[in-house]
């Protein structure tokens, strides 16, 4: 394994589209647990059952169920990769530190800085262009607020672990990739 580096932020704060980028321009190795999560969803497995319940309730899955699809995904490509960026992860502090445990520190830590309006906005607008059916103005307020709450921990404990880096990500797509680039070539 080379790199890691998740990224922190809240649902609509463009980390799915700042990835794709970062993916073509670096070459790193994408995993969403969000992704794997649906992958997941689409087999029909007792793992997947239970997934299922949680999430329809609008809560978060055991850290060790995702901790063990990400290691899963991880372990499948260590052979040929450029490094790993995990989208979206950790979610809570003891995700962080039993992915330290169990696999190791990342290296870069990026937070997207992004306001509760914006990203609402760019969620009700994603929903008309798109067929996902979790993203009603009920759940993005909910998950706007458990992201909140979790994420001021995250980014504390990071903080003093390894580097984190904080991207203002209010600007077009292009303005945040460019402050993203700065982050990753500053560190690696
Ligand atoms: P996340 O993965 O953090 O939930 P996405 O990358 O899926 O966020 O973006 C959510 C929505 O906002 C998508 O419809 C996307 O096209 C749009 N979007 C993402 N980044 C920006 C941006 N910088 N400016 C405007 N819209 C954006
Ligand atoms: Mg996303």
């Amino acid at each position: 394994m080379t790199d890691v580096s998740p990224s922190q932020g809240g649902p609509g704060s463009g980390k799915g589209t700042q990835c794709e980028k970062l993916v073509e321009k670096y070459g790193f190795t994408h995993l969403s647990t969000g992704e794997l999560l649906r992958q997941e969803l689409a087999l029909e497995s007792e793992r997947s059952k239970l997934i299922r319940d949680i999430m329809e309730r609008g809560d978060l899955v055991p850290s060790g169920v995702v901790l063990e699809l990400l290691k899963e995904a991880m372990v499948a490509s260590l052979a040929n990769t450029k490094g790993f960026l995990i989208e979206g992860y950790p979610r809570e502090v003891k995700q962080g530190q039993e992915f330290g445990r169990r696999i190791r520190d990342p290296h870069l830590v990026v937070c997207m800085d992004c306001s509760a309006d914006t990203m609402t906005n760019r969620l009700l607008q994603r929903n008309q262009s798109s067929q996902r059916g979790e993203d009603t103005a009920k759940t993005i307020a909910k998950r706007l607020e458990a992201y909140h709450r979790a994420s001021i921990p995250v980014i504390a404990y990071y903080e003093t672990k390894t580097q984190l880096q904080k991207v203002n990500a209010e600007g077009t797509p292009d303005q945040v990739f460019l402050q993203l680039c700065r982050a990753i070539e500053s560190v690696f």
